[in-house]
């Protein structure tokens, strides 16, 4: 029984009570990027398994241990979408969205599988407001992107995000920056775990990113990425941090980060709090210029970022911001009686579709506990039906908060001047 009482480990379920709060951070999110030239692309939450082990790769910790991989009906290997790049790209690659005038600048809010130990901040299923911009490889691009989670943060309310910025160079420079981390960690390699023995041939880089405390303290000591890139890569790196200072973005270089993914190339940076515990990084993004090439495209340099939402949404909470109120109820219209039943069902479809939000009873109770309930829906103001009311063609009807009664005729037009005529100071406010 408690199998089919329980979610599966890592999962959240959004109550009612609480949905209002990412309507808000998803709408915010998509109009803000929509400001800054992003539309919305959809995408599978599936695609064969092939896309994720080629375009993540193969030496993460994402493919190696997190991905929800199972084999359909039709003997294909299918992996729930740990992340949104991949299907996003896959997505533009396949419809050929690359052929119009680039840059392509797509924005997506999707649910992520990964097989993880679930904490605060790290669930198995999580969501991901990303953006990816395509065919634009200049550091100008880089700053767009990071401008615009940044537009993001500051439309929520949220402060006090550090920017940390560093590069990972290109493939030329960073045959040399492998070979120097190759020689340091081989002389470690008895005490680093054993999925990071396997990294040191095939991309030592991931053995910085691995979380086994003791691969992390060996970490620490080996050669730091900068020190290797070339002077065209140096370049790109410089115009980027002169655009965000342009642009009066504060950031940081931090030199330890190398992001969990392999398609990064150059720019990589995080957006990352200390307020909500040990999963502080909110917003991690980069550049992935061989991305589109590894699936099969033309070589398309593009740059974007992806935010969890959940940490998003801690952070705003542990920082008390805002989210627009909740829509109240604004009419209730309570009946005795099933001639006042129908004449009330009526009445609510009709101001509903007025654009109000308009309640009456579908439970058949009292009118005591009518009423009860339209105070518990914080209704503004609410009415009682009766023959009386019908035979006179009148209804009284009550300011909830003042207590105030007013007689209006019993029709739709006569209900719709009284709403109209009391909310009036809010509709103003409102504009
Ligand atoms: P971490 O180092 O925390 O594992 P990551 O490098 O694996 O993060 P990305 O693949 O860059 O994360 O995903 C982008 C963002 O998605 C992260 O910055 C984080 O906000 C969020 N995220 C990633 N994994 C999870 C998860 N398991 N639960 C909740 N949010 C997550
Ligand atoms: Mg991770």
């Amino acid at each position: 029984m408690a199998i089919i009482t329980n979610a599966p480990r890592g999962t959240q379920d959004v109550l009612p009570s609480q949905s209002y709060k990412w309507q808000y951070i998803e709408q915010m999110a998509l109009d803000i990027a929509r400001l800054h030239g992003f539309r919305e692309i959809r995408f599978p939450v599936f695609e064969h398994t092939e896309l994720f082990n080629r375009s993540v790769g193969d030496t993460t910790d994402v493919v190696q241990k997190e991905m929800y991989t199972f084999e359909d009906k039709g003997g294909r290997s299918i992996t729930l979408r740990p992340e949104g790049t991949a299907g996003a790209m896959r997505a533009i690659l396949q419809n050929g969205l690359l052929n119009d005038a680039l840059p392509l600048k797509a924005s997506y809010l999707i649910s992520c599988f990964r097989y993880e130990k679930p904490q605060a901040g790290r669930l198995r299923e999580f969501h991901q407001f990303g953006v990816e911009m395509a065919g634009a490889g200049s550091y100008a691009a880089d700053a767009q992107v990071i401008a615009l989670a940044k537009a993001i943060f500051d439309a929520l309310g949220i402060e006090g995000l550090a920017l940390e910025l560093n590069s990972i160079g290109c493939p030329t420079c960073r045959a040399e920056y492998h070979k120097a981390l190759r020689e340091y960690f081989a002389a470690h390699k008895d005490q680093l775990c054993d999925t990071c023995k396997g990294r040191l041939e095939k991309n030592p880089m991931r053995i910085l990113d691995c979380k086994n405390p003791a691969c992390a303290e060996i970490a620490k000591g080996a050669p730091v990425v900068l020190d290797y890139i070339c002077d065209d890569c140096r370049a790109h790196f410089e115009g980027l941090k002169g655009n965000l200072d342009a642009m009066g973005i504060a950031y940081t270089v931090n030199p330890t980060i190398v992001r969990g993914l392999d398609y990064y190339t150059r720019t990589v940076f995080e957006f990352v709090t200390t307020g909500i515990g040990a999963q502080g990084t909110v917003c991690g993004g980069g550049r992935y210029d061989g991305l589109i090439e590894l699936l099969g495209g033309q070589p398309t340099p593009s740059v974007g970022f992806a935010m969890g939402l959940e940490r998003l949404l801690l952070v705003m909470e542990q920082q008390g911001c805002g989210f627009a109120p909740e829509q109240k109820c604004t009419m209730y219209i309570g009946s005795i009686g099933d001639a006042a039943q129908q004449k009330a069902a009526g009445l609510t479809a009709a101001l509903r579709e007025e654009g109000f939000y308009v309640e009456c009873d579908a439970v058949g109770r009292s009118v005591k506990a009518q009423m009860k309930y339209a105070d518990k829906l914080g209704a503004k103001f609410s009415c009682i039906l009766g023959d009386n009311e019908i035979e006179a063609g009148k209804v009284r009807i009550k300011r909830m908060d003042k207590g105030e009664i007013t007689e209006v005729a019993l029709d739709q037009e006569a209900l719709v001047q009284y709403i109209y005529h009391n909310t009036i100071d809010e509709i103003v406010e409102y504009e």
